[in-house]
């Protein structure tokens, strides 16, 4: 199983568990496109792999723009040769009770979240299959991939329809050998969800530490946080894996917060 010698584009690379796919990808060989909307970081991050002696390419992307998706793409199959891995990983959180829900934020999460995915998944693909090769797409889903928790409901609505898009993909892509999984995260110390706890306290009207205690990791089987590298270790399994036996499928990576 290996990915050495692929070109792996992580969307949202820039920071957080996309960085780290990034950065455990380029350590196992691949060539990794690093795809963000804040391309400085982008930069800084392809230029950190490049002096690890990993190949990295920035590039700048709004998966919410079918223009920018498939420009990005298109410049890094120009540069790298092929798209072989895509990590569809860029996502934002907003938290508010549905009945304070800004219609505009619901829109914008399910763009980033669901249009993102969509979009940049329609122009891997169509890479993938001309070449022949294969490949291997990885949704970054969540625990609320298959739970549900109060003030998430355009995230808990997004990350359940990316469960429905990979198994459409996968079957899709089947007979081409393009596989499609989806990994769940529980919390993992990232800068989205640093800036959750404050917002939960307020909106549930307890402490930060109940927050992380009582809400985060409560059903966790030990009181602790998923890490970066865990979900990096998890993606990497599946985008080396070399057959369709593992395809349509969501691995849950949380602790046992929760046991799908
Ligand atoms: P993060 O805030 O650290 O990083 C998100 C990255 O996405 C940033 O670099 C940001 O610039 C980029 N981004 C945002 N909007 C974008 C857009 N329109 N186009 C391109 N890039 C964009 O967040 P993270 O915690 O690393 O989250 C990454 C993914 O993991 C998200 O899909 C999130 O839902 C999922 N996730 C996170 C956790 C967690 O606890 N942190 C748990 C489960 C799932």
């Amino acid at each position: 199983m290996s990915v050495k010698d692929k070109v792996a584009l992580v969307t949202g690379a820039a920071s957080g568990i996309g960085e780290q796919c990034a950065r455990k990808l380029a350590a196992l060989g691949a060539s990794v496109v690093i795809a963000d909307l804040n391309l400085k970081a982008a930069e800084s991050v392809a230029e950190s792999i490049r002096k690890e002696g990993g190949k990295a390419l920035p590039v700048s992307m709004d998966v919410t723009s079918e223009e920018a998706v498939n420009a990005g793409i298109q410049q890094a199959v120009d540069r790298l040769g092929s798209i072989d891995v895509l990590v569809s990983n860029a996502g934002i959180q907003i938290v508010n009770p549905i009945e304070d829900y800004a219609f505009s934020d619901w829109k914008k999460m399910l763009a980033i979240h669901l249009d993102g995915a969509f979009l940049t998944t329609k122009a891997a693909v169509r890479h993938m299959y001309a070449a022949g090769n294969g490949g291997s797409i990885i949704y970054m889903g969540s625990v609320h991939s298959h739970e549900a928790s109060k003030l998430k409901a355009a995230y808990v609505t997004a990350k359940h329809g990316l469960l429905g898009l990979a198994r459409v993909v996968a079957k899709e892509g089947g007979s081409r050998g393009v596989r499609a999984n989806v990994v769940c995260p529980g919390f993992v110390r990232t800068p989205l969800v640093d800036r959750q706890i404050p917002e939960q306290a307020i909106a549930l009207g307890i402490s930060e530490a109940d927050v992380v205690k009582n809400v985060m990791l409560k059903e966790t089987v030990d009181g602790e946080f998923t890490t970066v590298e865990d979900v990096a270790n998890t993606v990497a399994f599946l985008a080396g894996f070399e057959s369709s036996a593992l395809t349509g499928q969501s691995i849950i990576v949380s602790h046992g917060w929760s046991m799908h």
